[in-house]
């Protein structure tokens, strides 16, 4: 998606090699302009798929997951991010290894919200190794509900998300997919 690239190459700092922020339009600051072109064109992508729920995990997933769901018509359910859920019977549960805080977390969804006949797009703004995605792709399993496709808004494809997701036989939709961000430059997969 040309503004997305666009707006990456202006706005977006190189990180470590392996990192990039975009804190001013997508993880602190967001341009629901940008954010609302995001949402119509991976909608376009599932109109005719009988989407029922969108799923994503907090916080910078919820801005992009809210305008697809907005042009969808359907719910955007956010998985939340908590310590100890592990005996509570109501909620949906999975461990996530955040690449960028590099801590364990429990994430989970109520089960009020997620049924075995919900049809579902997972939502997330970065992919990096696939740890947040495969937690979301959890607890749609516990709810036995169906996941159509990962939406991802950033893919950094030098890292091993994309195929550990293809492996398992996943389609993965990705608007911008960076293969490097090495000497602090992004350098995109045409
Ligand atoms: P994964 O679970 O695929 O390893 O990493 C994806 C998650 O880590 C995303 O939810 C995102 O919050 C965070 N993340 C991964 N790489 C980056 C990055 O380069 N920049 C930012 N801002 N977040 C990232």
């Amino acid at each position: 998606m040309k503004e997305l690239l666009d707006k990456i190459i202006s706005d977006g700092t190189v990180l470590e090699e392996d990192i990039l922020k975009v804190d001013s339009f997508l993880t602190h600051q967001i341009d629901p302009e940008l954010m609302s072109l995001i949402g119509k064109n991976f909608a376009d992508k599932y109109r005719d798929k009988k989407i029922t729920k969108i799923v994503t995990i907090e916080s910078s997933g919820i801005a992009p997951a809210v305008f697809i769901g907005l042009e969808l018509g359907v719910p955007v359910i956010f998985a939340r991010k908590q310590k100890s859920l592990t005996m509570n019977k109501e909620l949906l549960t999975a461990s996530v290894h955040s690449f960028t805080k590099k801590v364990t977390s429990e994430i989970s969804i109520s089960t009020k919200f997620l049924t075995s006949q919900d049809h579902v797009l997972v939502v997330d703004d970065f992919l990096a190794n696939g740890q947040a995605a495969l937690g979301l792709i959890e607890l749609c399993h516990q709810a036995g509900a169906t996941v159509e496709a990962i939406n991802i808004v950033i893919e950094k494809s030098f890292q091993n998300g994309r195929s550990l997701l293809e492996d398992k036989g996943y389609k993965v939709d990705s608007l911008a997919r960076i293969k490097s961000l090495k000497n602090n430059e992004v350098h995109f997969i045409e």
